[in-house]
């Protein structure tokens, strides 16, 4: 009786450890609508506002479309 079929790896490559998926968690605050999404600017709730826009950073910050608006309006002042 031989068995063939089952070979261990070769040496050297050793199977990539079990990490966590990256941003599971940002996904599961977006399927449940979760209160901890408001705007790290103003603190209003994303019910609150028309669109809540996460940072590219950290899925954790927020930014309203009013705080936008306010931000461009300023930005524009300055720079025109
Ligand atoms: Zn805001």
């Amino acid at each position: 009786m031989t068995h063939v079929g089952n070979v261990p790896p070769p040496a050297g490559t050793k199977p990539p450890p079990s990490k966590p998926p990256p941003s599971k968690r940002a996904q599961n605050t977006l399927l449940r609508g979760v209160s901890e999404e408001r705007c790290s600017f103003c603190a209003k709730w994303r019910r609150e506002v028309k669109a809540l826009i996460t940072s590219a950073c950290s899925p954790e910050i927020f930014i309203c479309n009013e705080c936008v608006g306010l931000a461009a309006e300023m930005l524009g002042e300055q720079i025109g």
